[in-house]
């Protein structure tokens, strides 16, 4: 797996994320409140942060849902944010991690590695063995 380091729009991001968070609100149901920040090939960026619910929807969705429905369709790079967590980052969770497969497993992810040091890595790194469709010619 590649590791890439942070630049600083990376970093940037990060903090995007991290002030996003603080528009989210949590009633004391779920105590889960999560903001994500998304680049994208052209510099845009995006944030957003996540819906609780029975289902609920990851910060992660809802910041590329954002993306998408302003017509982006490069992605560059993607963090999750929590103000508890190691440098503010969180890892994607593993439906999160297909979702970003399945639109762009290049993507770059920020995460804190096995040592704890902010790297990027790329989506498909964070997903062995995919589900990929079964395409049928
Ligand atoms: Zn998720």
């Amino acid at each position: 797996m590649e590791k890439l380091s942070l630049t600083p729009a990376d970093h940037a991001l990060i903090e995007q994320a991290l002030a996003v968070l603080k528009n989210n609100f949590d009633d004391g149901t779920y105590h889960h409140t999560v903001g994500c920040a998304l680049r994208t090939s052209t510099g845009q960026t995006y944030q957003g942060v996540n819906c609780d619910g029975i289902h609920g929807s990851c910060a992660e969705y809802v910041t590329m849902g954002m993306a998408i429905s302003a017509g982006a369709r490069t992605f560059d790079t993607i963090v999750a944010a929590h103000d508890h967590s190691l440098h503010g980052v969180v890892a994607p969770c593993g439906n999160c991690r297909q979702m970003l497969f399945s639109y762009c497993p290049d993507i770059k992810v920020i995460v804190n590695d096995e040592q704890g040091h902010l790297v990027k890595v790329a989506a498909r790194d964070l997903l062995p063995f995919a589900w990929q469709p079964i395409v049928v010619d």
